[in-house]
């Protein structure tokens, strides 16, 4: 007896080769392979008779196989199989292309049913590769029983040696034998409240539907499904967390003035804000849950800092973790500078030593020292990367974590570090982002944080200059660079991957590995043509597959001003701070989301100097050129992510395959009123039973749901 859970190797026809590739597409087990939904369907309805085709439509007809050959072409070496089928109407050629098997399974006599377009060839219409499935009863045929054509066909992602016709007939054989025994997870309220499809309906209109308003509905089930679970999730994390004790600090508002005080500006009003807030947070004795928006420059370090001082002050210690060593040692610059009257001890823990605050210890201190130090609970102020706290470092008294440019370091390592505490106080928590995510958005992914927004501009900020580049400016543009260059100021030039995909490559999804190659590709083809370009100037290059020291070498001769160009991937999207540098050069720039394309901005202009981005671009579309001109009209992020959420969706707007988050419920994001609804209703089940023991199929649902995603 097979069941929901075995392997696929158990299904007959299924072995190592197949299963081995199946893997790939995360498909491991008879379970798994129901819950593989296809993401668009070919429309194959329109069945007609052979007389009534008509050159280039998408149709069907039902016919019989009457000639088939097949031969191997002189020159080509291509099989091509040539064959005639005929109905009462008339008569039609065929032919496909290097399909051996197909004049096995189509035999004179056989009835077939052909979907796809014609090609009108001569005064003949011809199929050609045409779908096709042989028809069993030709004698009152149900459409419904065709899987491959003469319906809504659906279309799967697809992997090397996998087809859409492979998990179209495996998913049909499962279907048959399991589809009454899968559970319905949501309760039957829910369900009624807000009309959803039972799990078997759902399943079944998902991969083979009726009608395109079927399988809407459908997959709407199954959007609300994986939305209600997340927020199922983060309610329940919300839940843990108030268990929890966390330092409190009291309100000192004099200590706050003389921070301010020390400041070499004034702060923005939005920057006030955010501090009273986390001032407000921290001093409840629950911990706090925060996330700092703000465009890039908008000042966040500062407000960290702010709070930070307020936990050092109370002898609690406090981690600053950035993305990469490069930030970190960066951040820990800036850090001493903005703190350099008070008497902190602040440290930078990279992977080859520590850095200290000059003159705050005698001699050489030793990794080991400030370890053992740390340890022992003395407050410190630890600069590092995120490994700080997931490994290697042991605080005895950590107060308060803040995280730069990493706005998922959510859930998960925040569960890690809640896990090892127990019965101690858990630190307070301060995550910041440059990504401006709208609230609506936050709140969903995010749950259970609190939101601080920069949406104010420190004064005196210089305008950065925009402009499109085409080909044909890309001289002019050069020639500028070189005069800017010899006025001693320094370039980026940003590459996108190039998409030169094979065919297969097309219809597959990119492993990670693979779309690091293209990038690489790219940026190496890039660099060549700069370097030759400007010849003697210095020129770099960096790129994702670099090792963490190459790349630290190759910015600290960027930083230095030895190297003049740097040729990149977007790897330079976060953090980097080189005020020398006055001009960005987008390639590709329709490539890049609106709120990349900011975040590339925002790299020059940090300095004295007039700085100038260029968006380059190959691409006349008339879309493209709107999108691109909002980025010479609005210097504001929040408003272009705006844009280019509308614009482009949120799974876009993520990077589906970065953002971890659930690809069905990242769909929910873009319905804000749905969304509110999903939330209530998680809300309603968690106050009826936390435990969810009370619908043993959602809670079983819930456990694979966590375990799929590494939620726990
Ligand atoms: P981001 O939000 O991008 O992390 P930073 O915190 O790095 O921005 O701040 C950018 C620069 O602006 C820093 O040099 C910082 O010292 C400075 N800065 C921060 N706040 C203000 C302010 N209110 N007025 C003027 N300069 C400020
Ligand atoms: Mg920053």
């Amino acid at each position: 007896m097979l069941k929901l859970t075995d392997p696929l190797n158990n299904l007959q026809g299924v072995g190592p080769y197949y299963e081995a590739r199946l893997k790939n597409l995360g498909i491991s087990s008879i379970k798994d392979l129901i819950f593989y939904f296809p993401f668009r369907y070919q429309d194959f309805t329109s069945i007609k008779s052979i007389s009534e085709l008509l050159p280039n439509e998408q149709t069907t007809t039902i016919a019989t196989i009457t000639k088939i050959t097949s031969y191997k072409t002189f020159r080509k070496h291509m099989l091509l199989t040539n064959a005639s089928a005929e109905d009462e109407t008339g008569k039609i050629d065929i032919v496909w292309f290097n399909q051996p098997y197909i004049q096995k399974t189509l035999q004179i006599g056989t009835t077939v049913s052909l979907s796809g377009k014609t090609k009108q060839e001569g005064k003949k219409l011809i199929f050609q590769s045409p779908a096709y499935e042989v028809v069993t009863q030709d004698e009152d045929l149900d459409v419904h029983d065709l899987k491959h054509t003469g319906r809504l066909i659906p279309i799967y992602s697809e992997t090397m040696g996998i087809s859409s016709k492979l998990i179209r007939s495996l998913t049909t054989r499962v279907l048959k034998i399991f589809l009454d025994q899968i559970p319905e997870p949501l309760p039957e309220s829910t369900r009624r409240e807000y009309s959803l499809m039972d799990i078997q309906n759902a399943l079944s209109q998902i991969h083979f539907p009726d009608s395109p308003e079927l399988a809407t509905e459908a997959k709407k089930r199954f959007i609300f499904e994986e939305m209600l679970l997340v927020q199922i999730h983060l309610l329940n994390i919300k839940q843990k967390l108030s268990r929890f004790k966390a330092p409190k600090i009291k309100k000192d508002v004099e200590a706050m003035k003389e921070f301010v005080a020390q400041l070499p500006f004034t702060l923005t009003d939005a920057q006030r804000k955010a501090i009273w807030e986390m001032m407000q947070d921290i001093s409840t004795g629950s911990p706090m849950n925060r996330l700092m928006e703000g465009d890039v420059g908008s000042g966040k370090t500062v407000v960290a800092l702010a709070i930070a001082y307020l936990l050092i002050k109370n002898d609690f210690q406090v981690a600053f973790m950035a993305p990469t060593e490069v930030l970190a040692k960066q951040h820990f610059k800036t850090i001493i500078k903005l703190l350099k009257s008070f008497d902190m001890k602040i440290a930078c823990i990279t992977g080859e030593g520590v850095i200290i605050k000059d003159g705050f210890l005698e001699g050489k201190v030793t990794k080991e020292y400030i370890l053992e130090s740390l340890k022992k609970g003395t407050p410190w102020l630890i600069v590092g990367t995120h490994a700080l706290i997931q490994k290697s470092v042991s605080f005895g008294n950590l107060g308060l974590v803040i995280i730069d440019e990493q706005h998922r370091f959510g859930v998960e390592q925040r569960k890690k570090l809640l896990d090892e505490k127990q019965n101690k106080l858990v630190p307070h928590l301060l995550s910041m982002t440059a990504t401006p995510i709208p609230r609506t958005l936050a709140l969903a992914m995010y749950g259970d944080l609190e939101l601080s927004i920069l949406d104010e501009m420190p004064k005196g900020r210089q305008k950065i200059i925009t402009k499109i580049v085409s080909k044909r400016s890309e001289d002019k543009m050069f020639e500028f660079i070189k005069e800017q260059i010899e006025g001693g100021r320094q370039a980026f030039v940003v590459c996108p991957r190039i998409e030169e995909q094979t065919e297969t490559e097309k219809k597959n999804i990119l492993s990670f590995d693979q779309i690091l190659n293209y990038e690489v590709k790219a940026v190496k083809k890039e660099f060549e043509k700069i370097k030759k370009h400007f010849d003697p100037i210095e020129v770099a290059m960096l790129h994702g597959k670099m090792k963490p020291k190459e790349k630290d070498e190759i910015m600290k001769h960027f930083n230095s001003g030895k190297t003049k160009i740097l040729v990149s991937t977007s790897v330079i999207e976060v953090g980097i701070d080189v005020p020398n540098a006055s001009i960005m050069v987008i390639e590709g720039a329709e490539k890049f989301g609106l709120s990349q394309l900011h975040q590339f901005r925002g790299r020059v202009g940090r300095g004295e100097h007039q700085s100038y981005c260029f968006l380059f671009t190959e691409s006349n579309g008339k879309i493209t050129r709107e999108r691109l001109k909002a980025m010479i009209e609005y210097s504001d992020g929040f408003k272009l992510a705006e844009i280019d959420l509308n614009l482009r969706g949120p799974g876009e707007f993520f990077g589906t395959n970065q953002s971890g988050f659930p690809d069905l419920a990242m769909q929910a994001l873009s319905d804000t009123k749905t969304l509110a609804k999903i939330h209530e209703e998680a809300k309603n089940i968690i106050e009826k039973d936390i435990s969810l023991k009370t619908w043993p199929n959602l809670l079983q649902r819930y456990k694979d749901f966590l375990e799929k995603f590494h939620m726990e």
